[in-house]
Order: C-alpha cells, then sequence, then structure tokens
C-alpha cells in the first residue's frame, strides 16, 4: 500500500481516565486498594497541592524517535521537545547494545512563537515537514502534536493529506496535546494507534515469530533473555516498535501473536490490533522474577497451543536458577524496599523482591488501573500480605520525601524518577537503569546480585543525606502523606 492510499485521518484516542477510571492519587495498603476496585469503588481523587507531573506529549516524542530512520517532528513551542536531548543518550546507547550504528535521533521542532498561536502555526508544519524529508530522506515522519498547537487548532489531520503525495516518507501524524490527560500512558496510546495506520495488512503469517512491544526502559540484555527463552520454545522475537527498521513496522501484522514485556504501554494498541489484523494478544504482567516470568510464558504457551513445551522450560529453568535465588535471599532476607516506578514495572519488581526475602514497604505506581494493576496487585497481596503502603502519585516529590522519611527502607529499587530523591534522604539505591539486566531468569539472579552491591556499601547516601538541606519543613513530615489527597465536594 503506498502512503498516499494510506488514510493519514485519525480519530484522538480516548483518555485513560475515560477509557479505564485510571487514577494518578492514592495512598493506601495493597488490600485497601485491590478491595476498593473489586468493590467497583476505588475512584480518582483530587491532589489539591500538585508539585509536579509529566506530560502525555512525551510519549510519543520520545517513543517515535527511537524507531530506526524516522524524524520526529514535535509541532510544539521548543521547550516541549526537550526530552529529545535525554532521549538522544538513551537512543545512542540502545543502537550500541543492539550492534546498530551509533546515531543521534533525529527531531525537529517547529517552534511555535507567540506569533504563531495567534495566526496559527499551519506554514511552520508544513515547512518541516518538507525540510525533514529533503534533509533525512526517511521511511516515515512522526508529527507530534502540543498544548500550543491543540490550543490554536491547527488541523496537522489535514495538513498531512495534502503534503502526503509531495513526500516520499510516510507521515505519522500523532494527537497528543499534553492537557487532554493527566495520566502520561495515554501518550502511549495515540502512539501506538498512530502506528497501526502504517502497519500493512498480512501478506502471510510467520507462525514462529512473536511479536513483541518493547518500552524505553527495557534494554538489550532484558531483550536477549526474552530471546533465549522464546528460543527455547522455537519461536523467534520480533521487536516493536523502537530500534526497529521501520519495514518491520510496515510488516509487523505478520506475526502468530504479540505479547508484551509491559502492558501499561500496549494495553489498548492490542485490542486494536486484534480488532483490524486479527492477531490474537496476551496481556501478562511484565516478566521478573520467577513467579511472575512463569505467568508471562504461560500466557504465551495458552495463545500459541505450546503449554507442554512452556511447563518443561519452566521446570528445567526453575531447576537452574532456584539455589542461585536461594542463595542470594540468604544475604537478603528481612531487609526492607521502597519500589518506584510505573506501577506495572514496581509491582513485577516487587515479586522478584519477594522472592529474595525482601520485604516491600511502599510501592509508587504513577498510575493505576484495573486494566494491568488488579490480577497483579491479588497476587502480590496474597503473598506478602498486603499491608504494604501503595502510594499512586505521578512525580509528587513531597510524597516521597513523606515516605522515605516515614519508613526509612533499606534500599530504594527505582531508576532515574526517584533515585535522587532516596540519596538525598540518606536511602541506598539499587538502580535499575536502562542498562539494568532483570528480566526472566538469569535478569532475576543478576540483579538480586546488584542488590547485594548496592548494599556493601551506603556510604554514598549516607554522606550525602549529612550535607543536603531538604526544602521541608519539619512539620510536613508530622502530616499523613495523604494530607493533600481527596475527593472534591461538588
Ligand atoms: S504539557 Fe503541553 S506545553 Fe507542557 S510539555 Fe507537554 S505539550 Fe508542551
Amino acid at each position: 500500500m503506498s502512503n498516499e492510499q494510506r488514510n493519514v485521518a485519525r480519530t484522538t484516542v480516548p483518555t485513560r481516565e475515560s477509557r479505564l477510571n485510571t487514577i494518578t492519587a492514592y495512598v493506601g495498603s495493597g488490600n485497601e486498594i485491590a478491595g476498593k476496585a473489586r468493590g467497583g469503588c476505588l475512584l480518582q481523587q483530587d491532589r489539591r497541592f500538585s508539585q509536579a507531573a509529566a506530560c502525555a506529549e512525551m510519549m510519543p516524542l520520545c517513543n517515535s524517535a527511537l524507531i530506526d530512520g524516522n524524524v520526529v517532528i514535535a509541532h510544539s513551542p521548543a521547550g516541549c521537545s526537550g526530552m529529545l536531548i535525554l532521549i538522544g543518550m538513551v537512543g545512542r546507547a540502545g543502537r550500541l547494545m543492539r550492534g546498530l550504528p551509533e546515531k543521534n535521533v533525529q527531531g525537529i521542532s517547529t517552534n511555535l512563537d507567540e506569533r504563531d498561536v495567534v495566526y496559527g502555526g499551519a506554514e511552520e508544519l508544513e515547512k518541516a515537514i518538507l525540510e525533514a524529508d529533503a534533509r533525512y530522506s526517511p521511511p516515515a515522519i512522526t508529527i507530534i502534536t502540543s498544548c500550543a498547537s491543540g490550543i490554536i487548532g491547527d488541523d496537522v489531520d489535514s495538513i498531512v493529506r495534502s503534503l502526503q503525495p509531495r513526500v516520499k516518507a510516510a507521515l505519522i501524524p500523532i494527537q497528543c496535546e499534553g492537557f487532554r490527560s493527566g495520566v502520561v500512558s495515554t501518550g502511549y496510546d495515540a502512539f501506538l494507534s498512530a502506528l497501526l495506520g502504517v502497519i500493512d495488512p498480512p501478506k502471510r503469517k510467520r507462525k514462529d515469530t512473536l511479536l513483541l512491544i518493547n518500552p524505553l526502559s527495557i534494554s538489550r540484555p532484558n531483550e536477549v533473555e526474552i530471546e533465549r527463552l522464546l528460543g527455547e520454545l522455537g519461536l523467534k522475537a520480533q521487536w516493536f516498535p523502537l530500534f526497529t527498521d521501520f519495514k518491520n513496522v510496515r510488516n509487523a501484522a505478520e506475526t502468530a501473536g504479540v505479547a508484551s514485556l509491559c502492558s501499561l504501554m500496549s494495553n489498548y494498541f492490542f485490542k486494536q490490533f486484534q480488532e483490524k489484523f486479527g492477531v490474537p494478544y496476551v496481556d501478562p504482567p511484565m516478566p521478573v522474577g520467577l513467579e511472575f516470568t512463569d505467568w508471562w510464558l504461560r500466557q504465551v504457551g495458552k495463545m500459541l497451543g505450546i503449554e507442554e513445551k512452556v511447563e518443561k522450560l519452566i521446570e528445567s529453568e526453575h531447576a537452574r536458577v532456584r539455589p542461585q535465588i536461594e542463595e542470594l535471599r540468604s544475604q537478603l532476607q528481612g531487609k526492607r524496599a521502597y519500589v518506584g516506578f510505573n506501577l506495572e514495572k514496581s509491582l513485577s519488581l516487587q515479586s522478584l523482591l519477594t522472592e529474595l526475602g525482601i520485604e516491600t514497604v511502599v510501592s509508587t505506581g504513577f498510575e493505576y488501573s484495573d486494566d494491568y494493576g488488579l490480577d497483579r496487585l491479588e497476587n502480590l497481596n496474597s503473598r506478602c500480605g498486603g499491608n504494604f503502603t501503595l502510594h499512586i502519585g505521578n512525580f509528587q516529590h513531597f510524597e516521597w520525601a513523606h515516605l522515605f522519611n516515614r519508613e526509612k527502607p533499606d534500599m530504594l529499587v527505582g531508576g532515574l524518577e526517584l533515585g535522587g530523591a532516596a540519596l538525598r534522604q540518606g536511602v541506598p539505591v539499587a538502580p535499575v537503569l536502562p542498562g539494568t539486566f532483570y528480566i526472566g531468569y538469569d535478569g532475576a539472579v543478576n540483579y538480586g546480585r546488584e542488590i547485594v552491591k548496592a548494599l556493601r556499601n551506603t556510604s554514598y547516601s549516607r554522606n550525602l543525606a549529612q550535607r543536603v538541606k531538604l526544602p521541608y519543613r519539619a512539620s510536613w513530615f508530622r502530616q499523613k502523606t495523604h494530607k493533600y489527597i481527596g475527593r472534591s465536594e461538588s
């Protein structure tokens, strides 16, 4: 199908607040949240004071910049594309790990200013698209909308339709104005849903290939572990859409099925992909630790009718890694951890920590949805008692600080977002960074060893905490963590 034949007009995806009742503000125990969710009474609450928030535009911007060869155009003021600097570093490292030539992300901003906000930014966008096509000759150009382009009402879809015949690249508009949703992952829906428009109808089915959605935070060593496990089952992995050639995006529907390493990202895409191309999907938890990796493999096995093979694989992997997990458990038993990422990743890592004998006292998740939260949470409640604090908050540093101070954990299992906050309060970090290997059976052992290493010498966090003055009054730490969270009167 040629680019011109594609229907580039796309409806805007629903926000996660309206589609899934996703919440971004709550503090309760694991049991309390699961109980309320089961009873249908877990409602979004307001945060009367909010310190920070991430923006849903960031997801399509950063992710589409990592499709090999794609040029991303931020139709926005320059500041909205600031994350491309960080993604440039992540992208270069990710390419090297995958044996791809080192290359910067290719991005252009239309740099909307006061004049454009008054007279419209259509002309700037046209110029940017033609410039991107001429300068890079890319296979695809993603066009990311922003608050400014949304407010002034630039008709990006019709600009794209009128320009498509003049450029060689497939133009992919993505409607993701930051103000539309307080839930960052709505941006994932906008991104993957827009890619559906450039996937070709399958000419054949590759029965031995599983399409795997690869989130930004899953680095190459983790992909290699999944490839190893699928290889044992006689399957090949096709990664989609990051760090892959655009022709692999085009032929994505030729797969036997689709699964994800983080269903926070792909939840909406799976349903649309199945509807459009008849590709079956499974949406298990992130395969971290033995129990959740078993869960992930069993769902893949059921979808593809290879349950027996999967059971044999699980048995042999357990026999191989259990002694190593037991050895790590003997060193880590009784430690207390704070885990902080998006909820899917937090709960999956919590599952591994439980296997390592570590008690999770707080799990922070940036958002909660029953769709990709409840079954994992109930599993953990049954294994850990459900009395841990589950904190749902989107980049609320003051609440993290409160919880670090209240619980005084032995470590943070976290990444770039919470790491600095933990260190400033003297909490050592067992980091899960873009290069960390923690997925699957070998990942469980590797990350267990990383924790042992992180706890061996904690002087860095101790010294840092002695020299840092926190910006909070002592009275804040005497309040409840959820002081500013509540239902508004209507
Ligand atoms: S919230 Fe709006 S203005 Fe802020 S970065 Fe996101 S798109 Fe840009």
